[in-house]
């Protein structure tokens, strides 16, 4: 049974910082205990194409249900996953039925949580005052809203944490992903019967390849219509990832480049570089991604991740590598557990507290699991587990047990 928070308690604000995942289960569930909530978005357009592939748990699946969001349509279910050879050749497979849902799915489902009027695009955080009692919102262009919580959902480079805690920046893993959704109707027969409708690996040496079907765009699950997510793992140094951070311009970016700016030989190289390694299936893929986008990997944690009346959550409070494909998940948890700590404690800075030690050592425990699951790539090895679980992870079959397979977590408790 989906943990459903019941209305409680009333007369009390939260202003919450970023539109995306932990910013919308954080209203959906705050609303539940009869908080007034806005959720305030940087952006100035409706956030929409992002396109990325997301592995769904049991976990996700509870808080979609128990925020209210449901799970209708939630994507396209494969019956197996299996790893292939440069020939294209089965090498192990294991049956293991997932749905594999798309961000753009998540979030219209979560927007109709909350009323539009509560969703401001447009607006982004500049920075906050705290008293004992509550927190001033500064947005540009002069906005302040007054509250009695501050909940940063605003991601792995979060700007609220930027400034309760200016000190915790996220660690570049060494790697870095190519990526992209190819539409189901440009690929080749070949492609369709052979892979598409599975959880697909392919893992030549220090790179990793994963592909699965998705909805197409405006969540359309009619055969022929929908994509297939592509996402191809690769090893950087520090040094080549700022150099692939020019972009086509010549502007030097300090984390990423925004797609339409990748610089052109950086994508003709990863064209040339598929074309050497890749089977012919997974070629097609790349070739018939419109739009690639790069994503360099980061680690975060934090000591802690309520600042005063400043809660953190979703990938601002702890950012896994996305091998577990949990992230989404994490961010439903963390909303869900700071609404009912909130439910449960009549003070909030007690449950602000509640909220933290409950928490914190969660979001540390997902990221050191995403780290070990991250040797595969043989980058920054440092400890004898390091390279214990390098070796591990060396085999199609191991990668298939442990890379986003349900209830990783249970090994924890
Ligand atoms: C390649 C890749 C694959 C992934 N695969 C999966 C998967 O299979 N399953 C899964 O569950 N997760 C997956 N994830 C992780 C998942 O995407 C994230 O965990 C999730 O998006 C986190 O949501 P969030 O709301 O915390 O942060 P984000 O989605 O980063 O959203 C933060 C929001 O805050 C806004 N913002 C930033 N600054 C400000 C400001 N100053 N003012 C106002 N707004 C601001 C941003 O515009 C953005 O909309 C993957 C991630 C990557 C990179």
């Amino acid at each position: 049974m989906p943990d459903a928070i019941p209305t409680q308690r009333a007369n009390k604000r939260a202003v919450i910082i970023g539109g995306s995942m932990s910013g919308l289960f954080s209203a959906a569930f705050l609303q539940q205990i009869g908080w007034d909530v806005d959720v305030y978005e940087k952006s100035s357009v409706e956030l929409v194409g992002r396109g990325a592939g997301i592995t769904t748990h049991p976990e996700l699946l509870d808080a979609l249900e128990a925020s209210g969001a449901g799970t209708k349509d939630l994507g396209v279910e494969v019956p197996k996953r299996f790893s292939i050879d440069r020939e294209g050749r089965i090498t192990d497979e294991r049956p293991l039925r997932q749905v594999l849902t798309s961000w753009d799915r998540l979030q219209s489902l979560l927007r109709e949580t909350i009323d539009t009027a509560r969703y401001h695009l447009g607006w982004a955080f500049e920075h906050v005052e705290q008293d004992g009692h509550g927190v001033r919102v500064h947005f540009n262009g002069g906005r302040v809203q007054q509250a009695d919580l501050l909940v940063g959902g605003d991601g792995v480079r979060s700007s609220v944490r930027g400034q309760v805690a200016p000190e915790l920046q996220p660690i570049y893993a060494g790697y870095y992903i190519w990526r992209g959704a190819p539409n189901e109707a440009d690929l080749s027969p070949k492609t369709l019967r052979e892979i598409f409708p599975y959880f697909v690996f392919y893992l030549p040496p220090q790179q990793e390849v994963i592909t699965y079907p998705i909805a197409g765009l405006n969540n359309d699950l009619r055969p022929g219509h929908r994509r297939y997510n592509f996402i191809w793992y690769r090893a950087a140094d520090a040094a080549r990832l700022r150099d692939m951070n020019v972009d086509e311009k010549g502007v030097q970016h300090d984390h990423s480049v925004p797609p339409p700016l990748i610089r052109k030989d950086l994508i003709a190289q990863m064209y040339a570089d598929a074309r050497d390694i890749m089977p012919d299936v997974m070629l097609d893929c790349v070739m018939k991604i419109k739009q690639p986008f790069i994503t360099p990997i980061y680690d975060f944690t934090a000591p802690r991740i309520v600042f005063g009346r400043t809660a953190m959550v979703g990938d601002a409070a702890a950012n896994a590598r996305p091998h577990m494909g949990f992230g989404v998940a994490k961010a439903g948890q963390d909303a869900q557990a700071l609404a009912r700590a909130l439910r449960d404690h009549d003070d909030i800075d007690t449950a602000l507290k509640a909220y933290n030690a409950d928490r914190q050592p969660i979001g540390n425990v997902i990221v050191n699991h995403s780290r070990k699951l991250g040797t595969h790539m043989g980058v920054n090895l440092k400890t004898e587990e390091d390279r214990r679980m390098h070796a591990l992870l060396q085999s199609d079959g191991a990668m298939m047990d442990w890379i986003a397979v349900p209830h990783f977590l249970d090994a924890y408790r």
